[in-house]
């Protein structure tokens, strides 16, 4: 798919084009150059190729994009949405290419797309592709996540071209959505992790030590607007306890590790992962010091996470980081996240129907994000006319109203990963902030962290 030509290939007399394709962790952790070559040139290739076909008034392509666009997610910012800013993670070279290539979808749009936001899935593979490589560790403990099912997500795409065929998918296209399980789905990291370990009559205490995960900079959060697409495309069958039940009878044997001590099985199987390139406890003992400030905040704040798990506060456990009470079934609930305001401001005035959005509503936006919108006038309501914008740092760059309000993206100098510094972004902007000072500190502003990974010290 990195070739141009196949790509035209592939497109020549489609009705649909289904982009799952994708390179994600642990193996883009450890292929940059795949990563770059499947995420985004894959994706600006179908795109192009679309774009370039005599039959693209026809074509519908679906773009499947990640969760993990929204960036790292706690406690203030675990519920999520479309329009909501587009964040990498520090050295995740998947989240960066997903966001450069779905950028490219929304400024160079075929006649009909679609971008689906995939959340996490829940798939058969789940166990025996993570047991083998330290991105296991990259699951902060209280972290949200949302998740579907393998099979549910599958659903989605067969329905999705179903109804479209009955035509009952009017006004569906040219849109972005979020893909979530739903209420049933939702977990903290420490439960989803656990649950998974319940199959052997264990839990994430019996075999981890608490430093060993992340505090920060992964990705996950749960869906203020994931029921909309539920509603149209119907896909949802199964909750995360169906799918781990499912995996059990997959798995039977696993319940006769119930025999083996817990201690051995820490020592023969999760301690020796701790000394792969991808593990956090690999970066604090080999000096990878960009990789220890980007995922713990920084070698004083790794040495201040409590080493047993009785002192370690966890949300599922009615404790939030403080060790104030906290409702964690509660906060998993829609409800919740009304009622305590949960939805991020996007800076300007939502309530509008988007029909009536004018310039006044664009400047607002840009100043929202620490810029102003250049452009003197815009056609009442027109999302797709590109505008001009600037940012806080004087690049100047043009840009639809739907990329910037609804996709969440700003600058492209800017918000380019590389040399992750979303923090530069983050201190002239308001819109970046509310996600990125949720958990760095104020100081976080202007050094990018150093390159590194793949292998390289930083
Ligand atoms: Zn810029």
């Amino acid at each position: 798919m990195a070739r141009y030509e196949d790509c035209l290939r592939f497109v020549d007399g489609a009705d649909y084009v289904l982009h799952c394709a994708a390179l994600i962790p642990p193996r883009s952790d450890h292929n940059e150059k795949l990563a770059y070559e499947c995420d985004y040139l894959a994706s600006k290739n179908l795109v192009d190729a679309i774009n370039a076909s005599p039959t693209r008034e026809r074509i519908k392509f679906v773009y499947i994009g990640t969760v993990a666009e929204y960036g790292n997610r706690n406690r203030k910012t675990m519920w999520g949405r479309v329009g909501d800013p587009m964040i990498s993670s520090d050295y995740d070279c998947y989240s960066m290419n997903k966001i450069r290539a779905e950028r490219y979808l929304f400024e160079h749009r075929p006649a009909n797309f679609v971008s689906l936001r995939q959340t996490a899935i829940a798939h058969k593979y789940l166990f025996a592709n993570n047991m083998s490589d330290g991105l296991m560790f990259h699951t902060s403990w209280n972290g949200p996540l949302e998740w579907v099912s393998d099979r549910d997500s599958g659903r989605l795409l067969t329905h999705l071209v179903a109804y479209d065929m009955e035509g009952r998918l009017k006004g569906f296209w040219n849109r972005i959505y979020n893909i979530g399980g739903g209420r049933s789905c939702r977990a903290t990291g420490f439960e989803s992790v656990s649950q998974g370990f319940a199959l052997m009559g264990r839990s994430a205490k019996d075999f981890f030590s608490p430093e060993w995960n992340i505090t920060r900079n992964f990705h996950g959060c749960y869906f203020l607007d994931g029921d909309e697409l539920e509603s149209i495309l119907h896909f949802r069958r199964d909750s995360l306890a169906d799918f781990w039940a499912r995996m059990g009878k997959k798995h039977w044997c696993l319940k006769l590790a119930k025999i083996v001590p817990p201690a051995l099985i820490k020592s023969l199987v999760f301690k020796p992962l701790l000394k792969d390139e991808n593990a956090p406890m690999y970066w604090v003992n080999n000096g990878y010091e960009g990789h220890v400030k980007a995922f713990f905040g920084g070698r004083e704040a790794f040495a201040k996470i409590p080493r047993r798990w009785a002192e370690f506060n966890l949300y599922c456990e009615g404790r939030d980081e403080k060790g104030e009470p906290f409702d964690n079934e509660a906060s998993k609930d829609l409800a919740w996240a009304q009622k305590n305001h949960m939805a991020l401001d996007h800076g300007y005035d939502e309530s509008k129907p988007i029909g009536s959005l004018t310039i006044e509503d664009m400047r607002q936006a840009a100043a929202f994000r620490g810029g102003e919108c250049l452009s003197e006038s815009m056609k009442k309501g027109d999302l797709w006319t590109k505008l001009k914008w600037r940012c806080a740092e004087g690049h100047e760059f043009t840009m639809s109203p739907f990329t910037l309000l609804f996709g969440g993206y700003w600058c492209p100098l800017c918000e380019q990963p590389k040399p992750w510094a979303t923090g530069k972004l983050a201190a002239h902007s308001p819109f970046f902030a509310q996600v990125y000072f949720a958990d760095h500190d104020a100081s976080e502003t202007v050094d990018s962290y150093p390159l590194g990974g793949n292998g390289e010290k930083d």
